[in-house]
């Protein structure tokens, strides 16, 4: 009798992977077994050679919808005569490790079964599968097992045990499978003059808190990854007061929506939109607001765009229960720039001013995951462009073409994620935040550890940007000392493009035309790049062009005053300012007066050749934005107000120093002679998708490149990138664009993970 041994890695395990195999199995008449091994799933299969055809192709195609397969090997072996099918139990081994799976929504059979009255698990708001529910966030160590799970605490009723140990049944070993009998249960705490709290448990929890927003009043809700802050998002002067309590002054906050007829009564949505809305990972999808959409205009001040997602907890489609037609902000618990919150003690404390009520649960939350952003790329393919890469799709790794030594790479100061590597895994951390506190930096070390014993990691090398004051590299230098470990600082460019090179599976055996439009990054010589053109591969880069150098007056200051970027830049083109550019209006004599002195002097004024700096100037002399309050929201607004049908365009000077000058005077002019903004930013973003089109046309003749990738924040401009993709295509590029993590600085940490991981292998030759 033929027998076969098959090996299987990915996520594979904690997914119903094993009671998958084992049907299968009994389908095709199979003997032999299934387990869990230390890098995936292995079966031992014997019977008749066209049963086991059968049974191999099927094993790869019909999949559990959370497993994913990256290597597949069958051998042939000699029969041991099994009599039946098993499932075995594994040994846990000493350094085995293994890709955890993210969360993920509750799945059409769970929300089946909580909407049936007869069901034991009516309304229960933790319901889920083998195919659903919280998987990342609950788990505290491997292998992934209850025990190691949060839901320890929670001690199987009979009827549980007896689903979660029968594999024919679809919660076979669902680690977090619960009932109302034996599992979390939610209430509602409102704080009430005085010290004394009252509770409301169950149901009547979920009715109050409907009511209560309904009335107006903001309540901190738990979730999967943490505490949402939501409010009824129609309801103008609830926005207003979350943003007061919040002390988010413009931000946009995000919505949830209790199904896609709702949210198309409020946003245009494709079907590629709509697939990734109703996807497992459930991400906040950037969606074009309808013009009648009555959702309050202060969600998202100046933007055309609303950030939208569905319900993906059990617990957050019973609070849509019966309130069709409702549209909630959901934001994160925190204060602005704080961590998500995510203990019940801590938030009662941290979000006692901010929530007038608190629906909160008892299953703990181990580690914080905030929402996913992703958009489409409108054009013929509808590629996925991810902002914030966190719930649903962290921890998942990237898988690389070749192993690597295990590298930490510590990411850069905003939007930071962290990145270790084991064999050819990259695990990109989920969104930590801002590194600019405290609070911030303690749940980034706390990432950190966890993501170290998960995935059985022990760096040999460390790998952070060039930036000398990012708390994350001084993290990276402390440690590097402390464990005598080498220690790799990634110009940030570099690694933008390595990380989209990495996400891309490109072997790197030829470099790539990198366009790395930035906010900005640390440079060899100390200037602030962000407008660069370089010949990169993962071993290195060759800075082939950027934009001109203009001063930042101010420093830090600027980068919140785009009216001083702005007079910075003309004073550096030898273009006159007056009192007829709004930027000169904005700022008072004596900052004119101490700006001119700031850049002759050289004081607190560095240079840059950021491209994200660029469109602050040109947001700030439009009259758009002469001060912001987030990253990027100028060149937001600009963006925002682009007239499509626009085909002028500004005239960069190509060559290795790109010229702005011809751009910005003909900007100028226009902004004189009165044009709206709507036309002059279509002309900018024209301009510099033509200057990109002829830089690489340039660069790319003279070196025989034809692949052009493009990384950095400013990707994130859906008409420059649309644009711009649209010229290069045109003109037999093949251009990469990002799919699996963020242009952005949350990108970062896969690529220095890369370039370290490669000049380590380098130094071993
Ligand atoms: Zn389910
Ligand atoms: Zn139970
Ligand atoms: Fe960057």
């Amino acid at each position: 009798m033929p027998a076969i041994n098959i090996h299987i890695t990915g996520i594979v395990q904690g997914v119903g992977f094993r009671p998958f195999a084992y049907n299968l199995a009994q389908h095709f008449s199979l003997t032999g077994w299934v387990k869990n091994s230390a890098s995936g799933v292995e079966i031992i299969a014997e019977g008749e050679a066209e049963a086991l055809d059968g049974f191999v192709a099927h094993l790869q195609v019909e999949t559990p919808p959370l497993a994913v397969i990256d290597t597949f090997s069958v051998e042939a072996v000699s029969a041991a005569g099994y009599s039946q099918f098993a499932i075995i139990r594994s040994e846990a081994s000493e350094g085995q490790f293994q890709p955890i799976p993210p969360d993920v929504s509750i799945c059409p059979d769970c929300l089946r079964e909580m909407n049936e009255p007869s069901d034991r698990r009516y309304r229960y708001p933790f319901i889920n599968c083998t195919n659903c529910g919280p998987r990342f966030t609950i788990i505290k160590d491997i292998p992934y097992d209850r025990p190691a799970t949060t839901m320890a605490a929670f001690e199987m009723c009979p009827e549980c045990r007896a689903e979660y140990e029968n594999p024919a049944n679809r919660r076979f070993h669902a680690q977090p499978v619960a009932c109302p009998t034996c599992g979390p249960r939610i209430w509602l705490e409102q704080p009430s003059q005085g010290a004394a709290q009252y509770f409301i448990l169950g149901d009547d929890a979920l009715l109050r808190a409907q009511s209560l927003l309904a009335e107006g009043k903001i309540l901190a809700i738990k979730g999967l990854g943490g505490f949402h802050l939501a409010c009824d998002a129609l309801n103008v002067r609830a926005v207003d007061e979350l943003r007061r309590r919040k002390r988010r002054v413009e931000k946009p906050f995000a919505l949830m929506m209790p199904d896609v007829p709702t949210i198309e009564r409020h946003c245009f949505v494709s079907p590629e939109e709509r697939a990734l809305l109703q996807s497992p990972a459930r991400p906040i999808v950037l969606l074009r607001r309808r013009p009648e959409s009555r959702v309050a205009l202060d969600v998202a001040p100046g933007q055309q765009t609303l950030g939208v997602m569905l319900p993906y907890t059990p617990l957050h489609y019973l609070l849509f229960d019966g309130k069709p037609h409702q549209a909630l902000v959901m934001t994160s618990g925190n204060l602005s720039d704080e961590p998500i919150c995510t203990d019940n003690i801590e938030a009662r404390e941290r979000l006692a001013a901010l929530a007038d009520a608190f629906l909160m649960h008892d299953r703990e939350i181990h580690i914080r995951v905030d929402d996913s952003v992703m958009r489409v790329v409108e054009g013929p393919d509808s590629p996925i462009y991810p902002l914030r890469r966190s719930r649903g799709y962290a921890p998942y790794p990237v898988h690389l073409p070749w192993k690597i030594p295990p590298v930490l790479a510590v990411g850069a100061e905003l939007k930071n994620t962290f990145c270790v590597t084991h064999d050819d895994y990259a695990f990109l951390s989920q969104h930590i935040g801002d590194l600019e506190n405290y609070e911030a930096l303690k749940a980034f070390e706390e990432g950190v550890a966890h993501f170290e014993k998960l995935f059985r990691v022990r760096p040999a090398a460390l790998a952070c940007d060039l930036h000398p004051n990012y708390l994350a590299t001084r993290y990276a230098h402390q440690r590097a000392k402390r464990e005598s470990l080498p220690i790799f600082e990634i110009q940030h460019h570099h690694a933008h493009l390595a990380a989209l090179m990495a996400e891309q599976g490109l072997d790197g055996s030829r470099p790539v035309l990198g366009v790395a439009f930035d906010g900005s990054g640390y440079g060899e010589d100390g200037a602030l790049w962000g407008g660069e053109f370089l010949l990169a591969d993962y071993a290195g880069f060759q800075r082939l062009a950027h934009l001109n150098y203009f001063p930042l007056p101010g420093g830090d200051l600027a980068t919140r005053r785009p009216a001083r970027i702005a007079l910075g830049l003309l004073h550096a083109l030898g273009l006159d300012w007056d009192e007829a550019l709004p930027p000169h209006a904005d700022l008072c004599y004596e900052d004119r007066t101490a700006i001119l002195s700031q850049i002759e002097h050289k004081i607190n004024t560095p240079l840059t050749s950021s491209i994200g700096r660029l469109f602050d100037a040109a947001a700030a002399l439009s009259g758009v934005k002469q001060q912001i309050n987030y990253e990027a929201q100028a060149a937001m607004e600009f963006e925002a107000l682009a007239d499509p049908d626009e085909d002028g365009l500004y005239p960069f000077e190509i060559g290795a120093q790109i010229n702005p000058k011809p751009a910005i005077e003909a900007l100028v002019a226009d902004v004189r002679a009165g044009t709206s903004a709507s036309t002059i930013s279509a002309r900018f973003h024209n301009g510099l998708a033509r200057m990109v089109l002829e830089s690489c046309r340039k660069l790319g003749d003279d070196l025989d490149v034809s692949e052009v990738a493009l990384s950095g924040g400013v990707w994130q401009n859906m008409f420059l990138l649309r644009k711009t993709l649209a010229l290069l295509e045109k003109n037999g590029f093949t251009v990469y664009l990002h799919h699996h993590v963020p242009a952005n600085d949350g990108g970062l940490a896969l690529g220095q993970a890369v370039v370290a991981g490669k000049k380590l292998l380098e130094a071993e030759k």
